[in-house]
């Protein structure tokens, strides 16, 4: 699926993972980004700034709890507020009997979507039938007919007129009727008439309104309306593959009582995904890439058994790499570092124990060129050596130089926080027996 909404922000999320320093003028910067992104997506101008507003006070006003750094503290308000915007959470439906409404506007997708929803309950289990009361476009009730029959669910349009054909319908032994209805291009009054009439005699349990992404914020005004009218349950926004203004559908919706149960991305009858906002989010912006970052937020402390290693095993090389790999583990470390009395003119500068990505792959080349015995004991390096690991892992000399240099530095303080006189008496004493460490 190809999502236009939300590229923008994904690069927002990179950029705070490799920012300098967070500060509050690097928070405007971003807070600006954001703002911008959400305005193309046609997110409601309010919506937008209330946003932002709590973004700044979060960073401005709260400290970030134990074991999470300031960074941490803006991804996760950020994720969190996006998320929020988006739909609190997901509103699933139910797998039981029931009798489902669909209503919308012409072109909306209405038809489709009774396909993609018969497809969705028959896969998990129920039977289902498809009923065609538009009986005002010529070619609809056909348009059902077919996409039922590649589906191989029952399409039901015996009948006069759209009440006529729902309530002969109504008999049908499935259990999971799918009532697709007529649409007009504005809401007007024959329509309505005709919805209010078959939502009486249908009774729907469901009666979900479908609506395409395109219609951006417009959405909050129009789910009104047809709520007034007969009463909506829930929302299924179609066509999310093809526009930007998505955003703004998404959080035009999360602000009226009916949530969002689908969306539909594309044309085939399978995309169509029940909607979750944090998943849908996560997935916009790369969740991969900041899932550790969040995990740690999650957890706000230390990975026990990790921490153990690091304090009592042999710190290799390999560990080395392993553990810058993991950023979260590397702020564990220097927290660790913090806490160590006396540190003094070992203490590393403010952002040292932060490396970035492309730096944490050029270093791991850089090990796997090195000899076994290089690794195991990397003092055996000269300048030589670090010529031939460079030319053999495809860096420059100073890279070479550099990784061995930070390494090190790490080395040194686990070697301090290593069965010295700070681990019985302290700061690091207790945060050891934080971490289930025996002394
Ligand atoms: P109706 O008038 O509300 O019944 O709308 P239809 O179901 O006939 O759909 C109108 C057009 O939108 C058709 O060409 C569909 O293929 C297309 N469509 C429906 N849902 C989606 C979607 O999620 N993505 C895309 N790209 N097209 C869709
Ligand atoms: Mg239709």
């Amino acid at each position: 699926m190809v999502l236009k909404f939300g590229s923008g922000l994904k690069e927002t999320f990179m950029k705070i993972a490799h920012m300098g320093k967070v500060d509050k003028e690097a928070v405007e910067t971003i807070v600006r980004d954001v703002q911008r992104v959400l305005l193309q997506s046609d997110v409601n101008v309010a919506l937008v700034s209330e946003l932002s507003a709590r973004i700044r006070k979060h960073m401005l006003e709260d400290k970030p709890p134990a074991g999470m750094t300031l960074r941490e503290l803006f991804l996760k308000s950020l994720y969190d507020e996006l998320v929020g915007l988006l739909g609190k959470e997901k509103a699933a439906m139910q797998l039981k009997r029931q009798r489902i409404l669909l209503i919308g506007l012409f072109g909306s997708g209405k038809t489709t979507t009774a396909a993609k929803l018969g497809r969705w309950f028959k896969v998990r289990g129920l039977s289902v039938g498809l009923v065609a009361c538009d009986v005002h476009r010529p070619a609809a009730q056909d348009q059902l007919r077919q996409l039922g029959q590649k589906l191989g669910i029952p399409v039901y349009s015996d009948g006069m007129g759209a009440e006529g054909i729902a309530k002969a319908a109504l008999s049908a032994k499935e259990d999971v009727l799918i009532f697709d209805s007529a649409g007009r291009d504005a809401l007007d009054g024959e329509l309505a008439n005709e919805l209010k009439a078959m939502a009486k005699t249908i009774k729907p349990d469901e009666t979900l309104l479908v609506m395409p992404a395109d219609m951006g914020q417009d959405a909050r005004r129009q789910s009104e309306e047809f709520s007034r009218l007969v009463g909506i349950t829930g929302l299924i926004v179609t066509k999310m593959d093809g526009t930007a203004k998505g955003g703004g559908v998404l959080a035009s919706a999360s602000v009226t009582s009916a949530k969002v149960r689908f969306i539909g991305v594309g044309e085939k009858v399978e995309d169509f995904e029940e909607y979750d906002p944090n998943r849908f989010f996560s997935r916009l912006v790369g969740y991969g890439d900041i899932e550790g970052l969040l995990e740690k937020a999650k957890e706000a402390g230390f990975d026990e058994a990790k921490a153990k290693e690091v304090l009592e095993g042999e710190f290799t090389l390999e560990d080395f790499i392993e553990q810058t790999k993991a950023m979260k583990k590397m702020g564990s470390l220097s927290k660790v570092a913090e806490m160590i009395p006396g540190m003094g003119a070992m203490r590393l500068p403010a952002g040292q124990l932060e490396v970035q990505q492309e730096k944490m792959e050029r270093w791991q080349h850089i090990i796997s060129s090195m000899t076994k015995a290089e690794r195991k004991d990397p003092e055996l390096i000269n300048a030589p050596r670090v010529k031939r690991i460079a030319k053999g892992s495809g860096t420059a000399e100073h890279d070479v130089r550099e990784m061995l240099k930070y390494y090190k530095n790490v080395k040194k303080i686990v070697k301090v926080t290593k069965g010295g006189k700070a681990f019985r008496r302290g700061p690091l004493a207790k945060l050891a027996k934080q971490m289930g460490l025996k002394m």
